[in-house]
């Protein structure tokens, strides 16, 4: 199968020298290309930046911003079977980018944010051919929330994990998740490394995208 991983963070600049981000490391979007390609499945990865080494023996398109994220998804997903969309996109940019460093003065400064596009909500929603997965990141009432994004972002399937934990989530090498499916079908995997939660996860994805494939052909 060809799996397509977003992963990490994006970059929405300010100045030449600032921008807005947020404190996703990657790990999780990289622990799932390796043991994708572990698997034996052939993988790219659209990576924000981060601070990882690039998994060996896959492909990695290289993203900043996330208009670069959206037009590299919207580039390759319809050539893959499964897309995880990983990454912490975020939510806000600046609504205007200052050509020049902005000087610093002795008062308040303030900055206007626009909604940057929801890659995932972007997606086709009919006569799709591979599998979507979304990720959910949430700090409260994770479950309900997650169950929401699942419906609105027309995702087949949907990973979610509380970042409110100091022991997993965010930058740690841990992870504990609920992975909410279409049907109402809801699986757990318990606090483990993000390498071994990665290897469930792959298998789970392998399960729903032969399960399609089934279906098609019957
Ligand atoms: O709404 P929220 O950001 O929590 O949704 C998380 C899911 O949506 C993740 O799968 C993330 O990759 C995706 N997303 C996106 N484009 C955005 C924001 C989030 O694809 N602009």
């Amino acid at each position: 199968m060809k799996f397509f991983i977003t992963a990490g963070p994006t970059r929405e600049p300010i100045d030449p020298v600032r921008y807005l981000s947020n404190r996703s490391s990657g790990k999780m979007g990289y622990a799932i290309a390796e043991a994708a390609i572990e698997a034996g499945h052939e993988v790219v990865l659209i990576s924000g930046p981060v601070d990882i080494d690039r998994p060996r023996g896959g492909a990695v398109i290289s993203v900043s911003t996330s208009d670069e994220m959206f037009a590299a998804v919207h580039e390759h997903a319809r050539g893959c079977d499964v897309l995880v969309m990983c990454a912490a996109v975020a939510d806000y940019k600046p609504k205007q980018v200052s050509k020049n460093k902005i000087k610093k003065r002795d008062a308040n400064v303030s900055l206007e944010l626009v909604p940057t596009r929801d890659i995932l909500a972007s997606l086709p929603k009919q006569d799709r051919h591979y599998v979507v997965v979304g990720f959910a990141a949430e700090t409260e009432n994770v479950e309900a929330n997650a169950q929401k994004k699942l419906q609105e972002k027309n995702c087949d399937l949907i990973v979610a994990n509380d970042v409110s934990r100091a022991d997993s989530g965010m930058e740690s090498d841990e992870n504990e998740v609920t992975i909410l499916f279409r049907d109402g079908e809801k699986k757990k995997i318990s606090c483990a490394p993000k390498k071994i939660v990665a290897r469930e996860l792959v298998k789970i994805f392998e399960n729903v995208c032969e399960k399609r494939l089934t279906k098609k052909i019957a």
